[in-house]
């Protein structure tokens, strides 16, 4: 089974940790660059994306990393993640730096703030929740959507009702995978598996 890393600077990391599990890969905390150089893929959890791109900074772990990405290192990005994969980023905060690598802009904070933190049932095919399947239980949080995707991303799932209907809110591109949801807070572990087999296929 694949070994995959969670970024551990801050954020909702064992949760992803078990999640993994749950879709058969073995989970590691990575910290460090030693450490990143060990895992063959790696989550970037939700928290805040500006204090996870200082921590990355200090922690000399921004290089290695943009590194490992161009090399095809199989990423997932929730939330935070999604906004750190981004290779444009609107509403940052001043000086907010991202780990880039997916050709996307996000909008940060773009469904409002905290108290309008809501969750939706959503239709996403490739991701195991098509027409005849459970629809996916979405958690989100101060989530960022995606803007704009540029032409080689897929859309995975878009939001489908209220004022945000048509929201993109996951995209895969080659090895990289983004969602503005928190599927390790709902306990649907499909994203992670769709995950999992991509780390498979890239092995
Ligand atoms: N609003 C947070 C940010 O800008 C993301 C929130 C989350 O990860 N749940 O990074």
């Amino acid at each position: 089974n694949p070994i995959i890393g969670v970024l551990a600077l801050q954020g909702d990391v064992l949760e992803h940790s078990r999640a993994l599990e749950r879709a058969g890969a073995r989970s590691r905390r990575v910290r460090r660059s030693e450490e990143l150089s060990s895992v063959d893929a790696l989550v970037l959890p939700g928290g805040e994306s500006s204090t996870i791109d200082k921590l990355l900074r200090r922690f000399g772990l921004m290089e290695p990393l943009r590194a490992r990405i161009a090399g095809g290192m199989p990423v997932y990005g929730s939330c935070a993640g999604m906004i750190l994969l981004a290779d444009r980023i609107l509403d940052g905060i001043d000086g907010q730096q991202t780990v880039g690598g997916l050709d996307v802009t996000v909008r940060r904070n773009a469904f409002g703030r905290q108290v309008d933190s809501f969750e939706e049932d959503l239709h996403a095919p490739q991701l195991g929740a098509g027409d005849d399947e459970e629809p996916m239980r979405a958690v989100f949080i101060r989530a960022p959507w995606v803007e704009q995707a540029a032409a080689g991303v897929d859309v995975l799932a878009t939001v489908s009702t209220g004022p945000a209907a048509g929201r993109i809110v996951a995209v895969r591109q080659g090895a990289l995978m983004a969602t503005a949801f928190h599927p390790e807070i709902s306990g649907d572990v499909r994203i992670h598996r769709a995950f999992v087999d991509l780390v498979r296929a890239h092995r």
